[in-house]
């Protein structure tokens, strides 16, 4: 048999894990296959991105990951990196409602209550709200054929003061979205599974929470976040320091996919043509309408599937500067507060390493949707808004030792209700035209890094298949 070649498309993390699996199952088994990954920005990563400066160190995207979805803390193994793997130190987070931080609830699992007597006594909400939400322990479940609101759902189950309060603040620090626009099927298929169950879902989680190791490791004290000492670009430059069969060209786009006989071309920004049998897309959806396009109607919902920008501003200060809670880590912000911050990370007290010792690291999240225009704003502007914002809620003195403000545009792909059936849609329809072409990353299983690992080693699996290899 003749050599095959596969091209990966995007070097973020889901094509760092395709190129970087695919890599061991060529050497393992001596499989004839030569791998080109494309990446249309000059370094690789991605989202990932670290800066270390003067003893800090710095994430400008991401800064860690579930350790309970494993394919994250695996990768970091598996790239020699396993001794640098830490835990968050656990802290009180707060939801900041009005102008006050609210401890958020003991047991809370992504604002569900679990733990009655820490929600009874919880200033987030009015006894109304208490109220409403204690309604969930009798309303009867509700069958939804087809997907629904992350917000509808919630708002159902539990009232609208505890998702103003404390879901979509969780939630917004995480997808920067609207919840009433995003899928509880593609984002929370979990949830709508515990209502179908359990009926109440504050029961159903209670009995889980029972059992999770995430309750053992809260009571050992141990987080559930992991990351790597060294910054999560270690682990991207591990990654690229190994992948000796595999050609890495950066700094080149992928400008269009054609197929001509029995291979596929991938015209490139620098005028050259890659020939590859199988090629796997992590590109953000947005980027893949323009690499097909005869097939505008096909990826239809990638242009009106939305992303929203935001940015991260890291401001160093001495420890005597700022003020915080004894045992606080960092709060979320709720909608309706009058704040531009969407989120705020104590990051030195939960990840103890990303500082030197008497000095404070503070990450603030600026952009959500329906409030990104603040994103474009000029490096001063973000930051004195950050300042004046935190100046609200605890007295930061002077000057920051430096600042770095991140604009990551365009960055959080929004799932949207009816995402999975969407997306089922258009792999069925492109995998038709185009065996052999595999879209994955964090537009569509997933996008915690986890997800994404996981996806690319779906990915390595189904080229192999396709392959015959
Ligand atoms: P990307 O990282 O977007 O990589 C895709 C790559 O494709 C890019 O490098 C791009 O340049 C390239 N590309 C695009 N078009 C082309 C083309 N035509 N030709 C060649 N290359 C192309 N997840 C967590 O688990 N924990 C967190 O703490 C966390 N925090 C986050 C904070 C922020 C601010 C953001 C934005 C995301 C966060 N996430 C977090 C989510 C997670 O970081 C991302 O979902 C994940 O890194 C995406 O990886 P990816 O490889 O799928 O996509």
């Amino acid at each position: 048999m003749g050599r095959k070649k596969v091209a990966i498309v995007g070097g973020g993390i889901t094509g760092l894990s395709v190129a970087f699996y695919l890599q061991s199952e060529i050497k393992k088994n001596h499989l004839p296959i030569d791998v080109v990954l494309i990446e249309a920005k000059p370094r690789l990563g991605g989202k990932i991105e670290t800066i270390k400066r003067d003893g800090f160190i710095i994430e400008r995207g991401p800064d860690s990951f579930l350790e309970r979805k494993k394919s994250a803390t695996q990768l970091a193994k598996d790239v020699g990196l396993g001794d640098y793997l830490v835990n968050n130190d656990v802290g009180q987070s707060f939801v900041l409602v009005g102008d006050k931080l609210h401890p958020i609830p003991k047991g809370a699992v992504m604002g569900v209550p679990t733990n009655i007597a820490s929600f009874a006594t919880s200033g987030l909400f009015s006894l109304t709200g208490k109220l409403r939400a204690s309604f969930d322990l009798f309303l009867p479940k509700k069958k939804v054929d087809g997907d629904q609101s992350l917000g509808g759902f919630f708002g159902r189950r539990l009232g609208s003061e505890v998702v103003e309060n404390l879901i979509e603040p969780l939630l917004s620090g995480i997808y920067a979205g609207d919840i009433y626009n995003l899928s509880l099927l593609a984002i929370f298929p979990h949830f709508y599974e515990i209502e179908q169950k359990h009926r109440s879902l504050i029961l159903g989680m209670a009995k889980q929470a029972q059992k999770s190791k995430q309750k053992q490791q809260q009571e050992q004290h141990k987080g559930i976040f992991q990351t790597v000492s060294t910054g999560l670009q270690s682990i991207v430059e591990a990654i690229e320091r190994q992948l000796d069969h595999t050609v890495v060209k950066k700094g080149i786009k992928v400008s269009e996919i054609k197929k001509e006989d029995d291979l596929y071309h991938l015209e490139l920004s620098d005028g050259t043509v890659d020939k590859a049998d199988a090629i796997v897309i992590t590109a953000q959806h947005d980027a893949i309408p323009s690499m097909f396009p005869n097939e505008q109607q096909t990826l239809a919902y990638f242009k009106k599937m939305p992303s929203t920008s935001v940015a991260t501003v890291a401001m160093a200060y001495p420890e005597e500067a700022v003020q915080l809670p004894a045992d606080g880590t960092g709060f979320v912000v709720s909608r309706n507060s009058g704040y531009t911050i969407t989120a705020c990370t104590w990051t030195n007290k939960k990840w103890p390493h990303t500082a030197p010792k008497g000095k404070t690291l503070l990450r603030a999240y600026v952009g959500k949707a329906g409030d990104e225009a603040v994103v474009d704003q000029p490096d001063d502007v973000i930051i004195q808004t950050v300042l004046d914002d935190l100046n609200r809620l605890m007295p930061v003195k002077g000057e920051p030792i430096f600042s770095i403000v991140t604009r990551l545009k365009e960055a959080m792909p929004q799932y949207i209700v009816g995402h999975l059936d969407n997306i089922r849609n258009i792999k069925s329809i492109m995998g038709q035209k185009y065996p052999g072409i595999y879209l994955t990353g964090a537009s569509f299983e997933g996008l915690g890094i986890p997800d994404c690992i996981d996806q690319g080693k779906k990915a390595v699996k189904d080229v192999l298949q396709f392959l015959h290899l």
